[in-house]
């Protein structure tokens, strides 16, 4: 009888009992086996090599070196005294020092002797040197000669450790766990997919993730367990995918009709970009054969989206069908309608606009007419999503600058018709392809990779405090020449006060350089009523203040083209797609554009990537690769609620190769074995039958 299973509580566990088990529940969510099972360590020593001086840097973690001491001596006076020995090799020498235990340490080495010094090696002056060093005696003969092999280092707690759970405590619990439970560890992945992708059993990786005897041994053991990481997570998106697709039908679009046709040849005021063909082409093919399209458009900002989803939406209208687009703000909802309704007449399609301050009067018409299908195009805010907003016929719903759009809203707009509407999500953010295949993995992607011609690229530049008088001199050049300019705030929620006085400091502080009647400024932030914030957009919108303060409210989508300055100030407090995101606010016309990032004295290193990533490109897919590989792909913006993120081992920044692996191999088994019927994948269709336990499978999305 087995008397020990995965899910055995872990105070059974031969070394942890009751106490220590409550304390590895507490601090490390770790309540069964199969929970310590999968506690990876979080690096590894290395003990499998001997490090050469000549290579030694401070970047390296705790390294060991064979090396002679070939003199020794305590230095300094009683506060800072030390022993500092010189260690030689063959290609160079190093100092090793100890400031405690001195008349010890003196006694155990020998100059003359050869020894295995064991640290993380440290840069001082721009010498290599090791403190306090594990140091041991180098005897040739001994198989234990440098304890060759790789050392898992596991997290700890200061809880833990009182508990003599520290990284070697943790090692030994985490060993005579594997003796008990390594043979019930299951295989759950076909053979023929461990062959074709080249994959170690379960059972050796999970051994080897914890106790390499080699680097080759981890990055076996670690490929295998992020290939079956990310695998199941494609297998499941992909699944939905399909299932998706069986169920509902999609409304057909069968025709390019009268209206489409009008508006391209007579009244599109520019000749749309290939960018912007390619992916109306990709919707059109979408929505022809009666499937429903989820479709993803990334394109950067000003890429002309907008453009792609009118046509989209004239489409639907020419197969008798209605359309709606949602913004993320009332003022983004209102420039849609009014860029929309000045591109087509009211006699040629209805379009109407729905928000949250939409008077009940004109709403209870409007919802009338919409049901009466009096409407073509319905834009609007997320009032749009209630149940009371009835269509007569919905065949198409455009969501606008949505990255938090998920699964289960996209799910209530397909309830809006009887055959689901099409849905196409636009966002501007764009998101590394490691993330897109994760995130919306069951969406289809088109890429606006092309920005209209003639643009001239934004020029951005940093600028330190010191150099605020120059700014202002060129915001008054800029000024002169007719154009409009935006200076933004930061404001987070932690420092909000303070940060609303400088906010306010700075908009006086700008009155004063830029007086009245000459120049005019609106000041707006999210503190304020919604009423003033909009009557104060709206004059900077019509011309008629020159100067924006503002903080991040103007984020999203706001388009005034005159509007060709943007100023940041603080520029190192904001995230990198926050500052590609209000740098899109400009460069919007024909005028040259430029974007200056203003900033203190002091930068952490990464705030000088940021800042050095805005100067250098605008190439907002490159740039969200870097902000991923800054913060890792759980910060980056519109991922914080997906579960999906919740990786163990696998890593979206670092493991894009392993990812798109493990993705083709699920499309290529799809498109072989939809309904996973044949006999060889038997163990891929029971991982939709049965609840895995301690894989965290629960958890993905
Ligand atoms: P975004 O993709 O950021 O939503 P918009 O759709 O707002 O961009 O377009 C930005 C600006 O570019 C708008 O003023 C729009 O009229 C213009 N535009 C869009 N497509 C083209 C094009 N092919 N040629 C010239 N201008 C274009
Ligand atoms: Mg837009």
């Amino acid at each position: 009888m087995v008397q020990y299973s995965l899910s055995t509580p872990i105070e059974y566990l031969k070394g942890v009992g009751p106490q220590r088990g409550d304390v590895i529940k507490k601090e490390l969510g770790v309540f069964c086996y199969v929970d310590l099972l999968n506690y990876f360590p979080f690096r590894y020593v290395d003990r499998t090599r001997f490090y050469k001086i000549r290579d030694l840097t401070a970047d390296l973690q705790q390294v060991q070196v064979l090396g002679r001491i070939v003199s020794k001596e305590v230095i300094g006076d009683k506060r800072a005294k030390r022993l500092v020995a010189q260690f030689k090799d063959d290609t160079g020498v190093i100092e090793l020092v100890w400031f405690q235990s001195l008349k010890w340490i003196d006694k155990v080495i020998q100059v003359g002797s050869v020894y295995i010094a064991f640290s993380k090696p440290n840069e001082f002056n721009g010498r290599i040197s090791m403190s306090h060093p594990e140091i041991e005696l180098y005897d040739p003969s001994s198989k234990k000669a440098g304890n060759l092999t790789l050392q898992p280092v596991y997290n700890s707690t200061e809880k833990l450790k009182q508990f003599s759970l520290d990284t070697k405590g943790i090692q030994k619990v985490q060993f005579s766990l594997l003796e008990l439970i390594l043979n019930q560890v299951e295989e759950i992945l076909p053979g023929y997919l461990l062959e074709k992708h080249k994959l170690i059993s379960r059972r050796q990786a999970y051994q080897f993730i914890h106790f390499p005897a080699n680097q080759s041994d981890l990055a076996q053991a670690q490929f295998r367990l992020k290939f079956e990481e990310l695998f199941f997570i494609q297998l499941k998106l992909l699944r939905n995918k399909l299932l998706q697709t069986a169920k509902f039908k999609g409304a057909v679009f069968a025709n390019v009709g009268q209206k489409f046709n009008t508006f391209y040849n007579e009244l599109l005021p520019f000749e749309l970009t290939n960018a912007q063909k390619k992916v109306i082409k990709e919707i059109r093919t979408n929505t022809q054969n009666g499937v429903q399209m989820n479709r993803l458009i990334q394109g950067d900002v000003g890429s002309g989206k907008t453009a792609v989803a009118l046509m989209s939406m004239l489409l639907a209208i020419d197969n008798d069908f209605q359309a709606c687009m949602m913004a993320p703000t009332e003022i983004l909802a209102q420039q849609h309608y009014q860029s929309i309704t000045s591109l087509v007449l009211a006699d040629f399609i209805n379009v109407e606009i729905l928000t949250g301050s939409t008077p009940a009067k004109k709403r209870r018409t409007l919802l009338a007419k919409l049901l009466s299908g009096g409407i073509d195009i319905l834009i609007g805010t997320h009032a749009l999503i209630e149940d009371v907003v009835q269509f007569k016929n919905l065949g198409l719903v455009v969501i606008d600058e949505q990255h938090r759009f998920g699964v289960e809203q996209r799910a209530k707009l397909w309830k809006k018709n009887i055959i689901p509407p099409h849905v196409l999500v636009m966002t501007a953010t764009p998101i590394p392809r490691t993330l897109a295949m994760t995130l919306y993995g069951d969406l289809d992607v088109s890429v606006i990779d092309e920005l209209p011609a003639g643009r001239k690229p934004i020029q951005t530049l940093h600028l330190y405090e010191s150099q605020r008088l120059r700014m202002f001199g060129f915001m008054k050049q800029e000024i002169d020449k007719g154009r409009q300019i935006y200076v933004v705030y930061p404001l987070i929620k932690e420092s909000e006060k303070l940060d609303l006085l400088h906010l306010e400091a700075g908009a006086e502080h700008i009155a004063k350089v830029f007086p009245l009647p000459k120049y005019r400024i609106s000041v707006v932030h999210g503190k304020m009523p919604v009423k003033d914030k909009e009557y104060e957009m709206q004059r900077f919108v019509r011309g008629e203040t020159h100067i924006m303060v503002a903080t991040t409210v103007i984020e999203v989508g706001v388009n005034v083209p005159n509007a060709s300055v943007m100023i940041i100030e603080n520029s190192e407090r904001f995230g990198l797609s926050q500052l590609h995101q209000l740098r899109g606010r400009v460069g919007r016309g024909a005028e040259q554009s430029f974007c200056v990032l203003m900033s203190g004295n002091k930068l952490s290193r990464e705030a000088k990537i940021r800042i050095e990533t805005m100067v250098r490109t605008n190439d907002g897919f490159e740039i969200s690769e870097i902000d991923m590989q800054l913060r890792g792909p759980g910060n980056i913006e519109g991922t914080q609620q997906s579960g999906t993120l919740d990786l163990k081992l696998a890593d979206l920044a670092n493991d894009q190769a392993i990812l798109q692996e493990a993705r083709e191999s699920v499309i290529k088994i799809f498109e072989d074995d939809p309904q996973l019927a044949n006999p060889k994948n038997q163990l891929l269709a029971a991982y939709f039958m049965t609840k895995h336990d301690g894989i965290g499978w629960n958890k993905i999305s």
